[in-house]
């Protein structure tokens, strides 16, 4: 009997309402193919072992280096990654709690977008740039390779780009500032605010 089984998350929007910054190509395989790919992997992979029953969180953060953790890791980020986003196309900016932690950690917001802007743009090879915050509420921005996530290295996950090709690959190919530039345009903060807490 099956004790767990990961199941692709929902979206809260269309796979047609990203477009042009995100088409709907680009997530028809990159939600639908490639994020189906790691949630029936990471089902087949723990089914009949220790790792079964255990939260996707506590997966990535036990799981020790090897298929289990990578999958696992290549769940959450994207869950992380897809959640974030929001149909309408006009910017908005953090606010409240968010903002206030923000400009703590970073004096100010475009510094702290320049800081992941440049994170990402220098990522070599396969991975994720993140903003990631310590339990005093003290945000970072991170670099990390292939399937890691903050929750490995006792951080937590706020805001996550995805630069592995496959991500952007089809609407940009080697364009990855422009990739960056409308990610900025699909962030919903209201998500991220809630992931502060
Ligand atoms: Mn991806």
């Amino acid at each position: 009997m099956k004790k767990s089984l990961f199941l692709l998350p929902e979206l809260g929007y269309q796979l047609t309402d990203l477009s042009p910054m995100m088409s709907q190509r680009t997530l028809s395989y990159h939600y639908g193919k490639h994020f189906q790919s790691y949630v029936d992997n990471l089902n087949h992979l723990i089914e009949g072992t220790e790792f079964e029953g255990l939260t996707l969180e506590d997966l990535v953060r036990k799981a020790p280096e090897g298929p289990v953790a990578n999958n696992a890791g290549q769940v959450l980020n994207h869950q992380l990654f897809f959640q974030q986003f929001r149909p309408e196309k006009n910017a908005k900016v953090p606010t409240g709690e968010l903002l206030f932690l923000i400009d703590q950690s970073f004096g100010y917001f475009d510094n702290m977008r320049e800081q992941i802007d440049k994170a990402a743009k220098s990522l070599f090879g396969s991975g994720w740039v993140w903003l990631a915050m310590n339990d005093e509420g003290k945000m970072q921005v991170l670099s990390l390779p292939n399937a890691d996530n903050p929750l490995r290295h006792g951080l937590k996950p706020i805001l996550t780009i995805d630069l592995w090709e496959h991500a952007y690959y089809l609407d940009y190919q080697n364009r990855r500032a422009e990739y960056l530039e409308n990610f900025w345009l699909l962030v919903n903060w209201q998500v991220i605010s809630k992931r502060i807490v």
